[in-house]
């Protein structure tokens, strides 16, 4: 006799609900995975944390700020805005911002890694993370306009490796959205106009100039990072890594010290204020550090960065690509 065979009701599996506002150092999985399907996951994450979480130094001085404008006013609403658009993101694990910005890697990597492969599993992360939605499309052809619909082409993402001394893996992440990226200045001086001369006087003027011009556009309040000296190219990247350092990482260099205290305080005192709405919170912060010049040229670069400050970095087990630690 044949038995009927009565099919199982088999329950729909149920879809675990991500966690988005937990930073997870290394998923446990049940299987093991192959170093570069690991890479790619770790790379994805860090993607993920540095589009849709702001960093904990931001958050805490956007928090602050908000705490510093009077009540009802625009400056207030807009703090309030971004406040809740930073809950909002990390919740949903939704980007921050629509415009997911310049895709920037800094790979810090002990002596004799291979670098070429690490660009492909890059590549990879960056596709899989804009198939996922914590990227925009957002990478055109600047000659065309087309868009390749996976953030990558030429020159992006951008990628820089700096071999150290440490055995760890360090990935750093910043995403530039262009409407910051647009009022990033940079100075030759002597500045005429401005009456700046080639001394931290003249810098300073430069700076100011840089965010006054940037009023009511790159959605303040700002964080400017500054490079005095260079030539124009590495003066305006090494502007921008100063955006990696933590806000109110004072430089080591007295006089900079200094500069970048007096200049967050008389920002603060233009009354531009958030969005460009006039109130008390300008800028969160200014770093500056400084690059050798020929004597012929004195360059000032301000790369200015928006309250949706998107930078991350996390340490990664050079062998397994295991995430281990995140930096912010
Ligand atoms: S400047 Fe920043 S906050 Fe403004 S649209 Fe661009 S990424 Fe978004």
């Amino acid at each position: 006799m044949v038995k009927k065979v009565t099919k199982k009701k088999v329950a729909p599996k149920k879809v675990a609900a991500k966690k988005p506002t937990k930073k997870v150092v290394a998923k446990k999985t049940a299987k093991k995975i192959s170093p570069d399907a690991q890479a790619i996951e770790s790379l994805v994450e860090i993607i993920r944390v540095t589009s849709t979480i702001i960093p904990n130094d931001v958050d805490r001085a956007i928090r602050k700020a908000r705490g510093e404008e009077v009540s009802n006013t625009s400056a207030s609403y807009a703090m309030d805005i971004m406040c809740d658009n930073i809950e909002l993101a990390k919740t949903k694990s939704q980007p921050l911002c629509q415009d997911t910005g310049t895709v920037i890697f800094y790979i810090y990597h002990p002596p004799g890694f291979h670098q070429t492969p690490f660009i492909k599993l890059i590549h990879k992360a960056v596709t899989q993370s804009t198939k996922l939605g914590y990227l925009r499309q957002n990478s055109v052809d600047s000659l065309t306009g087309e868009n390749a619909g996976t953030n990558l082409g030429a020159g992006h993402p951008s990628i820089h490796f700096v071999e150290h001394e440490k055995k760890e893996l360090v990935v750093k992440l910043m995403l530039k959205g262009g409407g910051c990226e647009n009022v990033s200045a940079q100075y030759s001086l002597p500045e005429t106009t401005l009456g700046a001369g080639r001394d931290l006087a003249g810098v300073r003027k430069v700076i100011l100039d840089a965010v006054v011009k940037a009023q009511g556009k790159g959605c303040g309040p700002g964080v400017l990072g500054v490079c005095v000296g260079g030539d124009r190219a590495d003066s305006h990247a090494h502007a921008k890594r100063q955006l990696f350092r933590k806000l109110g990482e004072r430089s080591k260099i007295k006089e900079l010290a200094e500069l970048e205290v007096e200049i967050t305080e008389t920002c603060n005192k233009l009354g531009i204020g958030p969005m460009g709405f006039g109130g008390k919170t300008t800028i969160l912060d200014c770093l500056i550090d400084h690059r050798n010049r020929v004597p012929a040229s004195f360059i000032v670069s301000v790369s200015y960065m928006c309250w949706a400050f998107r930078r991350q970095g996390a340490t990664l087990d050079t062998k397994s690509f295991k995430l281990n630690k995140w930096l912010y």
